[in-house]
């Protein structure tokens, strides 16, 4: 199914056409505001911008360039024209907020309807909305683009387990929205219960704001019966929706007449080829709040195609992420992401999909524990076999703890799989 097909098959030249008009209308938008952004664009002008090659020569925009003009000194509207904010969850330091217009807010509802056409969702659908209605953007935006495709909607918010269980059950729910480690509580929830997913109407998941290996979405797709589609998006660059896999499978397609990706080496900030792993850069071609230049994401990932999918979308098509440029762990010398860890923990269906990584200074026992919970019902883990396993990827031996099944705590929202005691 594909939502706008004029905007989502067009041709390469095309698509490359409408983002230098994009591109220039973003510097316009930044350069007659009074966002503080604008300095770095002295010296250079909307009609300077004749190719998409100019853009690799324009400064980046960062995080802390976001953060250091909290709470609005980087808004580019008019006040007269502002309809909301929304907030990144910052975990750490100041958030950053990003105020939409009703233009952002037609635009994230067409991205998003697209997201659920991919998903093969539509108006005969019952799409039940689990992240929060808030200041994350997570709620609101599966809100506009279900509106958007005519669905039925069940705008449910974060928590109560339970009772997102029967409400699945009794109203009937066909699409679940959610964070991607949402559905590991509920079908923990559902075992508890006795409440059984492959009797229920569930059929699509559509899930995102996490780095979620295969091996997790496997689970999930084995243990809820459901196909899963992973969106991408943050509230930088207008929320939930910039992109998302299709039925094939084959990278997540991101919407390119609204956006422009390009993957850096994250040291150097210098363009990698297609198919090499690097940071995902964005530049907004349609927004007005926050209108972006080469925002530096942190995610990394790569291109997989900028060729015609199979399912008949042109537009570029980039690998799931893999982690996140600062939750990239250094121990021993050796670099890793968290998922790493997780797609060989996994394996495993003796134990349950929530796992700690420990770093610690411990002398003689190794720096890095795997705390891993074994499922109830299960009599043992293979320690040694897991324990061989990351050996052989790290190089360095590891402690494993196995602990019972609803040891390590379950967050409200994301999953917390590292703990770094090293500093502290
Ligand atoms: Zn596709």
């Amino acid at each position: 199914m594909i939502f706008n097909e004029k905007m989502e098959t067009m041709a390469r030249d095309e698509i490359e056409a409408l983002q230098i008009e994009g591109l220039r209308n973003t510097l316009r938008l930044i350069k007659e505001s009074d966002s503080v952004l604008k300095k770095k664009y002295d010296g250079i002008e909307p009609g300077d911008i004749k190719s998409l090659d100019v853009l690799s020569n324009l400064p980046f925009t960062t995080k802390e360039d976001l953060r250091k003009a909290y709470p609005f000194s980087h808004i580019a509207a008019d006040k007269k024209l502002w309809m909301r904010m929304h907030m990144s969850s910052g975990t750490t330091g100041t958030p950053i907020i990003n105020v939409m217009t009703r233009s952002d807010l037609e635009q994230w509802g067409e991205i998003m309807a697209r997201c659920y056409a991919a998903s093969g969702v539509g108006p005969k659908d019952t799409v039940q909305i689990t992240p929060s209605f808030g200041l994350f953007n997570g709620g609101f935006g599966f809100h506009y683009g279900a509106e958007r495709i005519g669905a039925f909607i069940l705008p449910i918010g974060a928590g109560r387990s339970r009772l997102q269980l029967k409400f699945i059950n009794e109203l009937g729910s066909t699409v679940l929205c959610a964070i991607a480690s949402y559905p590991l509580r509920l079908i923990e929830v559902a075992n508890e219960i006795g409440f059984d997913f492959r009797n229920s109407s569930l059929r699509v998941a559509i899930l995102g704001a996490e780095v979620w290996s295969d091996e997790i979405r496997e689970r999930i797709e084995k243990d809820m019966n459901v196909t899963t589609f992973d969106i991408i998006g943050m509230t930088e660059t207008g929320g939930v929706g910039m992109g998302i896999d299709c039925e094939y499978k084959n990278g997540i397609h991101v919407w390119e007449d609204h956006y422009i990706v390009e993957i850096v080496n994250p040291y150097t900030g210098l363009p990698v080829d297609d198919g090499e792993e690097g940071e995902l850069v964005v530049t907004t071609l349609s927004r007005e709040g926050l209108p972006l230049i080469r925002y530096r994401t942190r995610d990394i990932t790569r291109v997989v195609s900028r060729k015609r999918c199979q399912c008949g979308r042109t537009h570029i098509r980039i690998d799931r992420f893999k982690g996140r440029t600062d939750d990239m762990l250094k121990v021993k010398g050796v670099n890793f992401y968290p998922s790493q860890i997780e797609s060989i923990l996994m394996k495993y269906d003796t134990i349950s999909p929530y796992f700690n990584i420990v770093l610690e200074k411990v002398k003689g026992k190794g720096d890095v524990t795997v705390i891993v919970e074994r499922k109830n019902g299960v009599d043992s883990v293979d320690v040694e076999k897991m324990s061989n396993e990351l050996y052989d990827f790290l190089g360095f031996h590891v402690r494993i703890q196995v602990v019972p099944e609803g040891t390590i705590e379950r967050p409200a929202g994301k999953m917390v799989k590292v703990i770094d005691k090293r500093n502290k």
